[in-house]
């Protein structure tokens, strides 16, 4: 699976990044870096968990 970000959306917030830091980075100037865009199999319930709790509804998962 990957993770999708949609960049119109995101605001920045970073709890993502709480939830997930392994695949998520909030830089200083508020742009979300994804540190790794495809998710191995025992990281998937920590990822889906950070996709869920993003207010701003920007992350979705793809799965390939
Ligand atoms: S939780 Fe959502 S809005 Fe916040 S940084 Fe992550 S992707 Fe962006």
């Amino acid at each position: 699976m990957k993770i999708a970000v949609n960049r119109g959306r995101c605001t920045g917030i970073g709890i993502c990044e709480s939830i997930s830091p392994a695949y998520f980075e909030v830089g200083d100037d508020g742009v979300l870096i994804l540190v790794r865009a495809t998710v191995g199999d025992a990281d998937r319930a920590e990822v889906e968990e950070a996709v869920r709790s993003c207010p701003a509804a920007a992350l979705t998962i793809v799965d390939d």
